[in-house]
């Protein structure tokens, strides 16, 4: 191949067409080209309208856009090619990119479980065994959807997960960043708004517009994406009751066909099917379901267990022995799930079960500073395009960290904590432009004084807080 008709065909591959140098209709809709010189080129219909104005000697030049060339009335192909880009091409519409990006996910395209959780690491502190495991699961999850096409006896089982772990552990965030990390469409639901078809609430499927808005109505993009559905705790089967159980066990009944893989019709942008909403058919087969939830009590059922299995014999003694055990929930059984409330062809469809751990002190830290998109990186960001640097002592982070751990929403309770003295300093500082440092104290969180505030080229002052 020559060099010429490589440089064209890559122009090609790039998805650019030519457009008309009068006017400017792309080869998609003005036709095909004629091409003056190797870089300019010509529609069918402007060509011929320059003919016939030529012929009949009255050459309108006003309707020609000209507005580029020299200020010569002959032409000169030359000067043209000087003056406009290498190529006189468009970027082809979206829609005919759309339809040629519709292959089937390469498989060689998945990032590996060890690349996965390294993406992870960079955002979500600790819960190491989580991050590793959703890795894996996701990992195989994507393997088998792109499998999928192969006809295969083997099918690979669907690898949805349930997720347990207290408030603001980070499970929402650990799928939100896993599905941005991919690429792909995530819808958000709550359990607890679920309701059996036909009663007050959003019907199941609504989970489904969810994430077919996310990947903007394209049922394909929809059926490779990923479902959080939070809360999942509260729809346990209630006890001792004898009234039907609409939010409970019903919703849970509704839920199997949506974890296993069935074809669902989705009303689009609405929560419930009336004769008002189109619908859509999506196959519920390759989208992968993440159930979270805190399930308090969850402890004690677990207790009881391993504390009926020790007092059996001489063990008896050690009835308290689980009391204090920080990692407890880890040792969480398919069994104590049940017991919680949830039914067993509910938990058969999510076979990857795990747990995230509480947030300690330190972790709180960590939190604060270290992820990439970290709050108080973003404070940082936004305060050095006032030209001011913004800084926190150890103590100070500590503090903060300390005041979170006393609301118990785990890591949820920090911006709400560092939103309310930011507040002062960030109405405070733009007043004065020599402001050119704030050191954030312990002092200052614990309501003992004010920030270290520095001047430019001068040292530091405390501020009256
Ligand atoms: P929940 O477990 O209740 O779903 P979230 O995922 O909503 O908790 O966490 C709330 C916020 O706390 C997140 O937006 C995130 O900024 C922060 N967060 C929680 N856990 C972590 C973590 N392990 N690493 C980094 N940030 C976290």
């Amino acid at each position: 191949m020559d060099i010429e008709n490589k440089e064209e065909q890559q122009v090609e591959e790039s998805g650019y067409e030519d457009v008309c140098f009068v006017c400017h209709r792309p080869e998609s809709k003005a036709g095909k080209m004629i091409h003056l010189t190797k870089d300019i080129c010509i529609c069918s219909e402007c060509m011929q309208k320059t003919m016939d104005m030529m012929s009949k000697g009255n050459v309108d030049y006003s309707k020609m856009d000209f507005s580029k060339m020299p200020n010569i009335s002959m032409i000169n192909l030359s000067d043209l090619q000087n003056m406009i880009p290498k190529r006189q091409k468009v970027k082809r519409k979206a829609a005919e990119e759309k339809k040629e990006a519709k292959k089937s996910l390469d498989i060689r395209a998945i990032p590996a479980p060890h690349k996965i959780k390294e993406s992870l690491d960079e955002y979500v502190i600790g819960q190491e065994k989580a991050k590793k495991i959703i890795s894996v699961a996701v990992y195989n999850h994507y393997k088998r959807v792109a499998a999928g096409a192969q006809a295969d006896d083997i099918e690979i089982e669907k690898s949805n997960m349930l997720m347990i772990g207290p408030t603001g552990s980070g499970k929402t965030y650990l799928v939100k960043t896993l599905a941005r990390l991919l690429d792909v469409p995530l819808a958000i639901a709550d359990a607890t708004s679920l309701t059996e078809a036909g009663y007050i609430g959003d019907d199941i499927e609504s989970v489904l517009s969810k994430l077919l808005a996310a990947a903007d109505n394209d049922v394909e993009k929809a059926e490779r994406g990923i479902v959080f559905i939070d809360e999942i705790d509260k729809i346990a089967k209630k006890k001792n009751t004898n009234q039907r159980d609409v939010s409970g066990e019903s919703v849970q009944q509704g839920m199997l066909k949506l974890l296993e893989g069935a074809e669902l019709e989705v009303p689009v942008g609405a929560n419930s099917k009336n004769a008002m909403v189109p619908l859509e058919t999506i196959n519920t087969k390759n989208i992968l379901f993440i159930c979270g939830g805190a399930f308090p009590d969850l402890q004690n059922i677990i207790k009881s267990r391993l504390n009926k299995s020790s007092s059996i014999g001489f063990r008896a003694d050690l009835k308290d022995k689980y009391d204090h055990d920080k990692n407890l929930l880890r040792k969480v059984t398919v069994e104590d799930i049940r017991n919680f409330g949830m039914i067993p062809e509910f938990i058969g469809r999510l076979p990857i079960i795990f747990t995230l751990d509480a947030l300690d002190e330190e972790m709180m830290v960590q939190v604060l500073k270290e992820p990439k998109n970290a709050i108080l990186k973003q404070y940082q960001k936004l305060l050095a395009l006032d030209e001011v640097k913004l800084t926190f002592t150890d103590d100070a982070l500590m503090a903060i960290a300390k005041k979170a751990m006393e609301k118990d929403t785990g890591a949820r309770a920090l911006r709400a904590i560092i939103e309310e003295f930011m507040m002062d300093i960030m109405y405070e500082i733009p007043k004065d432009d020599n402001i050119g440092q704030v050191t954030i104290t312990e002092d200052y969180i614990e309501h003992r004084g004010g920030p270290v505030i520095t001047m430019r080229g001068v040292p530091a002052l405390g501020m009256q807080g």
